[in-house]
């Protein structure tokens, strides 16, 4: 049997997301998913012989409260990348419709469109990494493929750095009536006053995503969430599967939003974030002091863009010590880069301590 012809053109002609996971490594230091460096435990309190709610009211409640939105105007989903798709499956006509997003960015909002045929606009950013807004402008005004949802990451993995909000809200305005505007909050945590949550009621296309994958240190829970105008909620609502949040999920988030051992969790998360950039501001003045590097970027995330004089050889370097980053140099103006996760102060002196032999 021909599998290969019998599959969709568009699985076939597809390269899936390289996941850090799908990627691999032999290490015993992951600096290469962004994830936090140390886990939690949480004890499972719910039965699991009943179907889950579609939205557990509970953990909604929690986050709204987190948040500073309203329930309805929440949805909670199997981590952002649901939420990706989803939009994409909600709002997007295959062979007909577009998406638009900004290179060097986020690598999901690109293969989730291809997966359903959705075509790829990409508006490469400007030279210091802000919206190219002419350029995105005149994408939104043509009318096939029709650009329906524009992604945007904020702040921007891989590069770190903050989108001017003044730009936001022009982007905003031209795509009212078009489009919607998903600008991704999965990094939000670890810089809360830069988030655009507050203008949800002036703009009703605006939608943001968050996740617990971050600052919340649950990665491996598979949680995440989109605000947005009840409306639009609604329509993903329709879309999206019977019980996407499996009850053990649905458990622990709570808990994790929640009060406990007195406690709460923007008081958790607070602390991460606190050990976060403490972390990240040691390990970039330690980088500029090697001399295999070229510059460190400056991040709002738990990461750290880095270029190197010869990537090659610090990937290898790094690689025979066991420690793991994201290569990140095939990407439109990344030559030469490496995305470096902010770990645990060892694990950052860890590779350190490589790159100083680096020549
Ligand atoms: C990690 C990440 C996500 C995915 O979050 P999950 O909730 O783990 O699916 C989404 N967007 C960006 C920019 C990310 O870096």
């Amino acid at each position: 049997m021909n599998f290969q012809e019998l599959a969709r053109d568009c699985v076939r002609a597809l390269t899936p997301y390289q996941s850090a996971r799908r990627i691999g490594g032999y290490g015993d230091v992951w600096l290469n998913a962004n994830e936090f460096p140390r886990a939690e435990s949480y004890s499972l309190t719910q039965p699991l012989n009943r179907y889950p709610e579609c939205q557990p009211p509970a953990l909604l409640a929690a986050y709204a409260a987190y948040a500073g939105v309203r329930a309805e105007q929440l949805l909670v989903s199997r981590g952002a990348d649901e939420s990706i798709e989803l939009l994409i499956r909600a709002f997007c006509e295959p062979g007909k419709d577009a998406i638009l997003y900004c290179p060097p960015t986020y690598g999901m909002y690109g293969v989730s469109a291809e997966t359903f045929g959705v075509t790829r606009r990409t508006v490469l950013s400007t030279k210091d990494w802000q919206l190219d807004l002419p350029a995105i402008e005149a994408a939104l005004g043509e009318t096939a493929p029709k650009v329906k949802v524009v992604y945007v990451c904020h702040p921007n993995n891989p590069t770190g750095n903050l989108l001017d909000h003044d730009d936001l809200r022009r982007l905003l305005r031209m795509a009212e009536d078009k489009a919607l505007v998903v600008i991704d909050e999965a990094y939000i945590d670890f810089c809360p006053d830069m988030s655009t949550a507050s203008w949800l009621s002036s703009f009703p296309h605006l939608v943001i995503l968050r996740t617990l994958s971050k600052a919340f240190a649950l990665a491996g829970l598979r949680c995440g969430f989109t605000m947005a105008y009840p409306e639009v909620i609604q329509l993903l609502l329709k879309a999206i599967t019977p019980y996407p949040i499996p009850a053990p999920v649905a458990d622990i988030a709570t808990q994790a939003l929640s009060d406990k051992y007195g406690e709460n969790g923007l008081q958790r998360v607070k602390r991460n974030v606190a050990e976060v950039i403490n972390n990240r501001r040691w390990l970039q003045q330690a980088l500029s002091q090697c001399s295999c590097v070229d510059r460190v970027f400056p991040s709002e995330g738990n990461w750290l863009l880095v270029r190197f004089s010869d990537v090659a050889r610090v990937f290898r370097a790094l690689g025979e010590q066991g420690i793991v980053v994201r290569d990140q140099s095939k990407q439109p103006g990344l030559a030469g880069c490496l995305r470096i996760t902010i770990g645990t102060r060892e694990e950052c002196e860890r590779a350190v301590q490589v790159l100083k032999e680096v020549q």
